[in-house]
């Protein structure tokens, strides 16, 4: 049986991607971070009803002796690096932190993976975030990067770190810059989740509007759960190598927040403000990838729609929110 370590595992992506493992016959290992909350932590395990198929083990991605210690445990064949700091708004406001958790902690792992098993297969989540102001139309492996946040900066740190140590010590490790994806198991604060999770409340009478900043920003939206799988093929290849991961197509927030409404026949003009409070230091205007390599190399290609994605969303929160409402009972 293949053994997996999942960083980040409590995250979307580490979600999805430990039940994709599970069902191709590995078994999975996830560092999981202390949390004086630990029964929220495991929500999204748990939604997928699979945190009694995975062993978690304490640590943290700064404690390189923690790293270390879990892969002499676990003594993995393939480690997924894919926890960080991931909301570029935060990064603005705590830019330190998002260096050492985002750039410097990936560097712990690649480092311990050396000393430890230096056989094992490694992934890097890297981001199209790296491409910031975009010097492309459209953006493949080759595009130079412009980051705009102490994110994206601290992604590229971990980005050339991984091409590093692969040129550098041989390691079997790969990059895959991803653009944008969501699904109902997306952290609320992001732009997808924010709008459809209001939607919904909005829809069920919980709310009565939006507040969102820059409507006229353009991203390249695919499914979570497309991506964990283009994540798991680059580590089945003979050779490492960097991948962008994207749909091809751009939408904005504006024509998203149209779809999200229009799924409840709501016109979102009629529910969203913005606020100028939500507006970036600096903006990522427009993201739009060009995955071809991916696609001849890896034979990876998005399967879900934008405007499938949008509906599981809105449902997903539908749901929620209908599962919260107490109805009350006739005496
Ligand atoms: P999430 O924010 O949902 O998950 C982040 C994970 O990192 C959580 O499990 C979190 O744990 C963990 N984490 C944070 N800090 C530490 C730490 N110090 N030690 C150990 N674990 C830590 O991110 P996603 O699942 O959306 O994304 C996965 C990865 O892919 C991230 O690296 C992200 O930056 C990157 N990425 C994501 C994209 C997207 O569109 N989703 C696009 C491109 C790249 P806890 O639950 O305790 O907070
Ligand atoms: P990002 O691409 O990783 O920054 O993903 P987000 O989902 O956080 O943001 C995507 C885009 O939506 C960015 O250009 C934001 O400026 C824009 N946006 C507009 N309003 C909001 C909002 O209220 N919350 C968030 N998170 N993003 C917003």
């Amino acid at each position: 049986m293949p053994k997996a370590l999942i960083t980040g595992i409590t995250g979307q992506d580490g979600a999805y991607l430990a039940q994709l493992l599970l069902d191709r016959g590995y078994e999975v290992y996830g560092l999981l971070r202390r949390s004086a909350s630990a029964e929220v932590v495991g929500e999204r395990l748990r939604w997928l009803r699979i945190i009694d198929h995975v062993t978690l083990i304490d640590g943290d991605l700064l404690d390189l002796s923690a790293c270390i210690r879990i892969l002499q445990q676990v003594k993995p064949d393939e480690v997924y690096n894919l926890a960080a700091q991931s909301f570029v708004a935060a990064s603005f406001h705590q830019p330190l932190l998002t260096g050492q958790v985002t750039g410097m902690g990936a560097a712990n792992m690649l480092e311990a993976v050396r000393i430890v098993c230096p056989g094992a297969r490694f992934y890097q989540a890297s981001s199209s975030e790296m491409f910031g102001k975009i010097q492309e139309e459209r953006q493949n492996e080759r595009t130079p990067f412009y980051p705009r946040s102490p994110y994206a900066a601290a992604k590229l740190y971990a980005h050339w770190m991984t091409v590093n140590y692969r040129e550098s010590f041989d390691l079997h490790a790969s990059s895959g810059i991803l653009f944008n994806h969501e699904s109902p198991l997306r952290g609320i604060e992001f732009v997808t989740r924010k709008i459809t999770d209001g939607v919904a409340r909005i829809h069920l009478g919980l709310a009565r509007e939006l507040r969102l900043g820059n409507l006229d920003a353009s991203r390249d939206w695919g499914h979570a759960r497309d991506y964990v799988h283009a994540m798991w093929l680059m580590l089945q290849q003979n050779k490492p190598d960097d991948y962008v991961i994207a749909t091809g197509r751009t939408t904005s927030i504006r024509d998203f927040c149209s779809m999200a409404f229009g799924h409840v026949g709501r016109d979102w003009r009629d529910h969203v403000v913005t606020s100028a409070e939500l507006l970036r230091p600096a903006e990522v205007d427009v993201l739009h990838g060009d995955a071809d390599k991916a696609r001849q190399k890896l034979g990876w290609k998005a399967t879900v729609t934008l405007e499938e994605l949008a509906a599981e969303m809105v449902e997903a929160d539908l749901a929620r929110h209908r599962a919260r409402i107490v109805v009350p009972v006739a005496s």
